[in-house]
């Protein structure tokens, strides 16, 4: 079913199967609640005028059973199985225990000469429209779904000798009931994408420098105190590399500050293209950018730290003022302990002022 994902774009992808996963889960547990409550209810109150009667107050229990039966595996497994379950394939089994529950009802009473099925039909309709409404992947959960119904009411209304305006009545509201549940749940769906799609935008935008692309500091202060935090309790490391233009100020008053804007966008596609994917590259400021080494110590640190240097000052910057020399002066600081990711970012910004004093266009380490 690749259409359903033609909007969504192929790196959120992973992120709106954890967000369908959630919401599965969560509505696998309230339903499973509303079951525990609805379903031995209606067999009290089918239970409360037979009880003088002494009849088979028991007629139904068996079909019920079954739904409650799912909702309790539903809610142990959900403390159980914290992880990695198939949360939307609990919801789809409760669904469709659910159905043939209804469905086993409907026949029940189709198979005595006078049941009283048509309240049995508007129980299957109740059903159908909230497993629409509990459909996380729209429409397509739903055929499996409503199959069942349908292929006992076939059955049934082919073994039982209705009259003909009898099967209309019996089948009339809830094969509407299933049609609009198709709609529903696949508007549903179409409105639960747009809205993730909107969040990721507004997300995105939120963590993205405009200029460079690159993230921003917010988002890479995010990232550097989720290492951090990592590396304090995993007795792990990483390394901050803090690179600044030399002279900047000269570019820009020579060229313009357009130009400048070019260099820097040069320059975060240069520092990017010498980093492997893991490593994290933001812009911390305005000319200053600052490289996460995730598991990195000082050993791995200098080498990407020159790597970076010659990435710049190996080839002259291609600008719309021709070819300009570029260096710039990077700061090394690795993770030792620091009780806070500043202290580890204040190393790199001393390193990197080491480095400006000593000559500029190299590399210096806290
Ligand atoms: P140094 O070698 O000591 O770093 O010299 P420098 O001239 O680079 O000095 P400094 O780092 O203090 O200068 C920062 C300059 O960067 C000043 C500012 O105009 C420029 N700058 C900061 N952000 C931007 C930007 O977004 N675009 C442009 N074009 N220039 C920027
Ligand atoms: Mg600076
Ligand atoms: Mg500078």
């Amino acid at each position: 079913m690749r259409y359903r994902y033609k909007l969504l774009p192929v790196e959120w992808r992973e992120a709106f199967h954890d967000y369908q996963r959630l919401l599965a889960r969560r509505f696998a547990v309230v339903s499973a609640l509303m079951g525990l409550i609805i379903v031995p209810f209606f067999q009290l109150v089918e239970l409360w005028p037979q009880l003088g009667v002494q009849d088979h107050w028991w007629n139904h229990l068996g079909w019920r059973i079954l739904p409650l039966v799912a909702a309790i595996g539903i809610l142990v497994l959900r403390w159980r199985v914290p992880d990695g379950f198939w949360p939307r394939a609990m919801l789809i089994l409760y669904a469709l225990s659910g159905m043939v529950m209804m469905a086993g009802m409907v026949a029940d009473h189709l198979l005595e000469p006078d049941g009283p099925y048509a309240y049995l039909s508007k129980g299957l309709v109740v059903v159908i429209a909230l497993v629409a409404v509990l459909a996380t992947a729209g429409a397509r959960d739903l055929i499996l779904v409503y199959g069942v119904p349908l292929v006992a009411m076939a059955v049934v209304v082919m073994r039982a000798s209705l009259a003909p305006v009898e099967v209309f009545l019996l089948l009339f509201h809830p094969l509407i009931m299933m049609a609009i549940g198709l709609v529903v749940s696949e508007v549903l769906y179409r409105v639960r994408l747009e809205a993730f799609m909107a969040r990721q935008e507004l997300e995105q935008s939120a963590s993205t420098d405009i200029l460079t692309g690159l993230v921003n500091r917010r988002a890479f202060d995010a990232r550097l105190e989720a290492e951090h935090a990592r590396c304090l309790r995993q007795d792990a490391s990483y390394a901050l590399i803090m690179a600044d233009l030399d002279h900047f100020k000269h570019v820009n008053d020579t060229h313009g500050h357009d130009v400048g804007d070019e260099v820097l966008t040069e320059l975060a596609r240069r520092l990017q293209g010498a980093l492997r994917t893991e490593d994290e590259l933001g812009r911390w400021g305005g000319e200053e950018f600052m490289v996460l080494l995730p598991d990195a110590g000082q050993h791995e640190a200098e080498p990407v730290a020159e790597k970076l240097r010659r990435a710049v000052a190996d080839m002259p910057f291609h600008t719309s003022a021709g070819p300009l020399s570029i260096t710039t002066s990077l700061g090394i600081a690795v993770f030792n302990g620091e009780e806070m990711p500043s202290k580890v970012a204040r190393h790199a910004d001393l390193a990197l002022y080491a480095a400006k004093e000593n000559g500029r266009n190299r590399c210096e380490s806290a």
